[in-house]
């Protein structure tokens, strides 16, 4: 259900920048649907791992801290690391598909993006045995194509509605003060765990926790 709830912003999201929408009526009825005084919920999202450097040392942070999260894997980095994604999934976080290559799926036909998405899927349900629901499209590049190919895989679109630039390596203080500047009630937070080093995003993350855990947000796998 809070899953549900949750995919929902993104499927309002689409609205705004001009994606035909989906079941958006669904949508609309489940955010009044949420008891005002709960806590406020934020998901940690991690992109273009796993990584045999810093994948380990998020999920060793998000273990110490009690916390879950969602990776977004890129198929290639699957299929070179199933044992990583499996320790994401032993780890009780969630698998999403972030491609094969880290491709915009926008430049590609329909067929070249269902391979795209479906070879990263089976990759990561060959490696954690589950198959993945969700699927956040590199550089959120996106059309009403790639939302239909990806349904057909049975996968849901989720951007983010916080964007740390962690990639850029802005120092670790940037990270925290971006990452907790636009954290809200149901947001996403965007930052990666692989596709380069990522020691400041290593960093920044148990201030990150801290802080979110002291403002009274839960945190929720997509
Ligand atoms: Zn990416």
């Amino acid at each position: 259900m809070k899953r549900i709830l949750f995919l929902s912003i993104f499927l309002i999201s689409l609205l705004c920048v001009g994606v035909a929408p989906i079941n958006t009526a669904r949508a609309a009825t489940q955010f009044t649907s949420r008891a005002p005084e709960a806590a406020p919920e934020i998901a940690l999202t991690f992109d273009d791992g796993p990584n045999p450097v810093f994948t380990p040392q998020v999920l060793h942070i998000l273990d110490n801290y009690g916390v879950k999260a969602t990776f977004f894997c890129i198929g290639e980095q699957a299929q070179e690391y199933p044992g990583l994604v499996r320790r994401i999934r032993q780890a009780g976080d969630a698998l999403g598909v972030h491609g094969w290559d880290h491709t915009a799926l926008t430049k590609l036909s329909p067929d070249e993006v269902d391979q795209q998405l479906r070879s990263a899927s089976i990759a990561i349900q060959q490696a954690a045995g589950t198959t993945p629901t969700v699927f956040r499209p590199p550089y959120g590049s996106t059309d009403r194509t790639v939302v239909d190919v990806a349904s057909t895989l049975g996968l849901t679109q989720v951007l983010w509605s916080v964007d740390t630039d962690d990639w850029q390596r802005p120092g670790t203080k940037a990270i925290v003060n971006a990452a907790l500047k636009h954290a809200q009630d149901r947001g996403v937070i965007l930052m990666h765990d692989g596709g380069g080093n990522r020691s400041e995003t290593v960093a920044a993350l148990p201030q990150i926790i801290t802080a979110l855990q002291q403002r009274g947000f839960t945190f929720i796998t997509l």
